[in-house]
């Protein structure tokens, strides 16, 4: 898979695809994750790129000609039009789900932007999905783009050692993961649940279903509404929401 990112900062990203398990990955050949500076194509002689909202108002706005210019170049580079995801604290919120769904694509590109945004008429020409990292607001779409990259690449083959390594964590299924232990046995008086130690296969694994249920219904019990849940499970839960 091949990831772009457009952005006015492009080292900013760099700075994450080198390190750590998205480096290792990228150096295999698992992923191509690409950071294309915007800047390279504005046509202002002072190399700006952005100028004062019309009808006034707080900040900067960043133009539409340098945008859609960058987006060009990727699209003749890459001989066809990848699917354009514009960070935007105004998109529908990121979820596994649907990061699972674009993990499965050849090739997408991140637009970021920066200071008060960019003109809308270059979005609404060139962008196929509006994606927001929370209800919140930060200075550009650089770490909203590196956190939906990561998220993207851990799901993508080859990244991590197999599907378990990503499809038994939290929001996968729809719940939370279950509390997790390592060595040493007992750490400042605590021990580990002792069923883990038991060596009886199917009672840690009712264990762990129990207790994701259990952590799910405790901190997010809206995500229980839309989960996979077996009757098992759901009598488990009435049983407890009872005592
Ligand atoms: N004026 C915009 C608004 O009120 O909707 C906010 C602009 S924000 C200061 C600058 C850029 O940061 C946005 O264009 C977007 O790319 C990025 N950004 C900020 N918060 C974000 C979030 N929660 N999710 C995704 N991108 C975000």
């Amino acid at each position: 898979m091949r990831i772009d990112i457009l952005t006015l900062f492009p080292d900013m990203c760099r700075a994450v695809f080198s390190e750590s398990i998205l480096g290792r990955a990228i150096a295999k050949g698992a992923l191509e994750v690409y950071a294309r500076d915007i800047r390279d194509y504005t046509l202002d002689k002072h190399n700006r790129v952005d100028d004062t909202p019309y009808g006034g108002g707080m900040g900067m706005l960043m133009q539409a000609q340098p945008v859609y210019d960058c987006f060009q170049a990727l699209c003749r580079e890459l001989g066809k039009k990848p699917h354009l995801i514009f960070l935007s604290p105004q998109g529908k919120t990121l979820t596994q789900a649907r990061a699972k769904e674009l993990s499965q694509m050849d090739s997408i590109a991140m637009l970021c932007g920066h200071y008060e945004g960019i003109d809308e008429r270059v979005l609404e020409e060139i962008v196929d999905e509006e994606l927001s990292i929370g209800d919140y607001v930060l200075t550009g779409g650089e770490l909203p783009a590196l956190v939906l990259t990561d998220c993207i690449a851990r799901m993508v083959d080859g990244v991590l050692p197999n599907e378990e390594a990503f499809s038994q964590e939290s929001h996968y299924n729809g719940l939370l993961e279950h509390p997790q232990y390592t060595k040493p046995f007992e750490w400042n008086g605590r021990t580990v649940p002792e069923v883990l130690i038991s060596g009886h296969h199917a009672n840690i694994e009712r264990w762990k279903r129990e207790q994701s249920l259990l952590r799910t219904l405790e901190r997010r019990p809206d995500l229980l509404d839309c989960a996979d849940l077996t009757k098992k499970d759901i009598e488990f839960l009435e049983k407890v929401k009872k005592s």
